[in-house]
């Protein structure tokens, strides 16, 4: 298109009609086209998470939960700026009945497709240009339950509820772009009977009771992935405080599990104090951690606060709030880099022991590599699967995990103490609230060190052998 003619077509945004019967045949071109938005969000591991066309800044979730009969009716209120012209876009939602959506405050049309929530606006949304989605809904949510993962997903408490929803259960509570891809921040207003609490990610904005019900206001001012956003309904003990640096400190447990309420809180902060040395500044403006009255096979790092799901022993704690930093705050932008999350996080671990009066991380890395055949991790860790791309349902094996653990002490023998720990405060920093590629931490090693480092990156997370040399 000659300059001309393409500057013709920016005056056509702001006078539609009048141009269009002004400028010859040859310029219909320059007529936006609107088309619909990707149902997915191009993730090989999970094809139908997150959609396209557009990118959420905010969710504000007005959630009315009734905990004996488990149900929510809930407004979801959506700001977003459309990245194409846009005829049509999805939202992920499972499982919930939808009632009414309206963008930009008009009724929409929608319909339900799968997981798919197909809305269509009136009018096409120009690319560039911000809008509103309000989307009435209510039901049950239903958990997700998955021979690798257990259940996950809106889990039901005697006196309440909480959620952890790593990978795609987001989008069984609200409706969403149900991606780690696109972090947004979030408002959540949850009203329950009065008597009930509500703890979530990030800052307590207050609460009112009316007529018999309590709303509790919470705001996640960081972007956060979807996968992040967490609720935990019910009758909590709580204890505040502050870490070294002044982060403010929330942690909240059960009343069946009051006898873990210090150990949690103090570990909480032991560990941000340790991390904060190790990996640079804490990304978020709180911490603290959940520990539920119900017992399920994991913990999860829900943004500033992670759920526990049974007693943590120190290593846990340190591991999860690890996470803030590697995961949470650095974000992957492909499933298949799980080892970008979980790597970092067992190597927080190891390194909390080496620094703390228990084995060096390499005597670790010593043992793992030591292992004898008949040991029955052995085939997950050498032979099963890649690390940098596991699999959709072997993300949370050992092999991102301890295989990934690995990686990172064979790339700290590689390059030295001094460019390995300057390398995790960089990458930290660079990424921060950011989402990232396996590529561009090998990238920043290889800088940040002056070494060639292909070889040792394909030895340990493209190859399914045990590697000898690297
Ligand atoms: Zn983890």
């Amino acid at each position: 298109m000659p300059p001309s003619i393409r500057s013709a077509a920016a005056v056509f945004t702001a006078g539609a009609c009048v141009l269009a019967a002004a400028v010859p045949a040859a310029n219909a071109d320059a007529r936006p086209r609107f088309t619909p938005g990707a149902p997915g969000g191009g993730d090989a591991y999970y094809p139908m998470e997150g959609n396209g066309g557009y990118d959420v800044g905010h969710y504000d979730l007005a959630l009315n939960y009734n905990p004996k009969a488990n149900t929510l009716r809930a407004t979801a209120h959506i700001t977003a700026r459309a990245t194409k012209d846009l005829s049509r876009f999805d939202l992920d939602l499972k499982q919930l009945k939808v009632s009414s959506v309206k963008v930009n405050g008009k009724k929409a049309r929608y319909s339900r497709k799968g997981q798919e929530l197909v809305v269509t606006p009136g009018k096409g949304l120009r690319k560039g240009s911000r809008f509103n989605v309000t989307v009435v809904y209510g039901g049950t949510p239903k958990p997700i339950s998955r021979p690798d993962i257990g259940t996950f997903g809106w889990i039901k408490t005697p006196d309440g509820a909480y959620v952890v929803s790593e990978p795609d259960a987001a989008s069984t509570w609200f409706p969403s772009n149900d991606h780690p891809q696109d972090k947004a921040t979030y408002t959540y207003r949850v009203t329950v009977p009065k008597g009930t609490q509500v703890l979530s990610n990030g800052e307590p904005g207050g609460s009112r009771t009316k007529a018999g019900k309590t709303t509790w206001i919470w705001n996640q001012r960081s972007p956060m992935a979807s996968y992040l956003a967490m609720l935990a309904i019910g009758k909590y003990q709580v204890k505040r405080g502050r870490t070294a640096s002044g982060v403010p400190v929330i942690t909240g447990v059960a009343p069946n599990r009051a006898s873990e309420l210090n150990t949690i809180h103090k570990g909480t902060i032991d560990a941000i104090n340790w991390e904060e040395k190790v990996f640079g500044k804490y990304p978020f403006a709180s911490t603290g951690g959940i520990r539920v009255g119900v017992d399920v096979a994991f913990s999860l790092e829900t943004q500033s606060r992670p759920i526990y799901g049974f007693q943590p022993d120190q290593g846990t704690i340190v591991h999860e709030l690890a996470h803030q930093w590697f995961g949470d705050s650095v974000s992957v932008r492909r499933w298949k880099d799980i080892w970008l999350n979980e790597g970092f996080a067992t190597y927080a671990e190891w390194l909390w022991e080496e620094q703390h009066g228990g084995a060096t991380a390499k005597q670790t890395f010593d043992k793992l590599y030591a292992e004898p055949e008949s040991w029955k991790y052995y085939k997950d860790l050498w032979t099963a699967r890649k690390t940098g791309n596991p699999g959709a349902d072997q993300m949370f094996t050992i092999t991102p995990y301890y295989r990934g653990g690995m990686t990172l002490q064979a790339l700290r023998e590689r390059i030295g103490d001094k460019a390995f720990f300057a390398l995790l405060k960089a990458w930290t920093k660079a990424h921060k609230n950011g989402n990232v590629s396996t590529a561009q931490f090998v990238a920043l090693a290889e800088k940040i060190s002056q070494k060639q480092l292909d070889g040792l990156f394909n030895a340990w997370l493209y190859t399914k052998t045990k590697p000898t040399k690297w």
